[in-house]
């Protein structure tokens, strides 16, 4: 089904105000385009809003899921009434198998400027909420990058561990200069200035366990890292690019790990144009690269 993702966007309402905001204007799926997606896709599907746990469409929607068989249902959520157990309980019964939240930093005060919100504490009990009663491995978080956040990684990292220890993983994902980033450009940070808080950060991950994906990151500023990121594993693997959003650069021409990364975002390149970028000109360093991704250690 070319053009769609099995992502149903329920609701537009949302409590938080997030700055990043990337959906803001976007409709919901019609119900028309719901039914196309469930009767299409039978392993992950993806909820989201808005906040999807204020629709009250949500649970007849899970239930629709589930009786076409989907075997997975993945809520993206910032939390909203997870700090209360039963509403986990609830979720859980209902068939959400996979709670993923927004969660773009480990820093109070960061937090909630960056979601418009004093939620920062509530966010904490409900992720915790999940682990004990969902599990671990159901329990994901994002952080979406941004001039706010990026230099706290390596803390975020160590926060994680502390606060939550197991989770089965972070998607750690390049801010998207859309909706209304569209606005706030100051937000977008320059992958040059990112990059040695990257190294240090996706180090501390790993040094830490916790299992990490990334998107929006050109291979070139994940150098040690590159089997974390989400488009070099789908290529390794055989699969295509998730890279509507994404695109070469002239200087990719000669680079020995194209074949791996689909280039940076567009509208990272339309904003800051692609000086930045470094092809990987190292037969050595590429082949050890290959090696990683062929091994699938993400
Ligand atoms: S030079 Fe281009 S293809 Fe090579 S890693 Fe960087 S962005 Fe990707």
């Amino acid at each position: 089904m070319e053009g769609i993702e099995p992502v149903i966007h329920i609701t537009t309402a949302c409590n938080h105000r997030c700055l990043f905001c990337s959906r803001k204007g976007d409709p919901p799926e019609s119900p028309e385009e719901i039914i196309e997606i469930l009767k299409n896709f039978k392993y992950t599907i993806t909820i989201e809003g808005g906040e999807p746990t204020l629709s009250k469409k949500l649970f007849s929607l899970i239930r629709k899921a589930k009786k076409e068989k989907v075997r997975e249902i993945m809520l993206v959520t910032n939390g909203f009434s997870l700090d209360r157990q039963e509403n986990v309980r609830k979720m859980t019964a209902a068939g959400v198998d996979v709670f993923n939240f927004n969660f773009p930093s480990h820093i109070e005060k960061i937090y909630n400027l960056l979601t418009g919100s004093k939620n920062f504490r509530k966010t904490v009990s409900a992720i915790k909420n999940c682990i004990d009663i969902a599990g671990p491995q159901k329990t994901r978080l994002t952080m979406v990058l941004n001039s706010m956040n990026y230099r706290f990684l390596a803390a975020y990292a160590g926060f994680v561990k502390k606060e939550f220890g197991k989770i089965f993983y972070c998607e750690i994902n390049m801010i998207k200069v859309l909706g209304s980033v569209r606005k706030r450009t100051w937000l977008v940070p320059k992958l040059a200035d990112m990059a040695p808080y990257l190294d240090e950060g996706f180090a501390a991950f790993k040094k830490l366990g916790i299992k990490f994906v990334s998107d929006g990151l050109p291979l070139c500023f994940m150098k040690g890292s590159e089997e974390n990121n989400i488009d070099a594993c789908m290529a390794a693997s055989g699969g295509l690019f998730s890279a509507s959003e994404k695109a070469h650069t002239p200087l990719c021409t000669k680079c020995l790990l194209k074949k791996f990364c689909p280039g940076p975002r567009k509208d990272y390149i339309s904003l800051y144009g692609c000086a930045e970028i470094k092809p990987c000109r190292n037969a050595q360093y590429a082949s050890s690269v290959k090696k990683r991704l062929k091994n699938g250690q993400y």
